[in-house]
């Protein structure tokens, strides 16, 4: 197997992999490979030097894409968390009791939060019940030993 750089129409870098530089003539002009971005089946094969193409001006725009990304992605945790903060029912120290209980319907279905030791989370998925750790918030005491 060999791989290709290859490119689409659209300027779409991608990969592929081929038996032979024959096989992937022969599935180009059959119209079988398209591109994963656009799906255009106009695919040429570029030189296999890795950086022959890359031009400074684009290196940049992916870069400031990757930072705007990662923004994206703080807001909404930040935005993930304050959601939980407001729809859920603080029940501290008592949250692994708490989350079994409403598991096995003892208590009203409803959604908590609390703090429980990375233990105590383990056993809570081993019965099948679904707990998250929320990232950004004080560390369980248990975690400080
Ligand atoms: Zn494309």
């Amino acid at each position: 197997m060999i791989v290709f750089d290859l490119a689409c129409d659209n300027n779409h870098p991608f990969e592929g992999w081929f038996g032979s530089a024959d096989d992937f003539d022969l599935q180009a002009k059959a119209g079988d490979i398209a591109c994963p971005v656009c799906g255009s089946v106009g695919v040429t094969r570029q030189l296999s030097a890795p950086y022959v193409n890359t031009r400074s001006g684009n290196r940049q725009a992916d870069e400031s894409q990757m930072v705007s990304v990662a923004n994206a992605a703080q807001a909404l945790k930040k935005k993930f968390i304050e959601h939980v903060l407001s729809h859920t029912e603080d029940v501290g120290h008592r949250f692994p009791k708490e989350a079994r209980r409403i598991f096995y319907k003892e208590s009203p279905e409803r959604a908590i939060r609390g703090t429980a030791s990375n233990q105590e989370v383990g056993q809570l998925k081993e019965e099948g019940i679904d707990v998250m750790a929320i990232p950004g918030t004080p560390a369980f005491p248990e975690k400080l030993h």
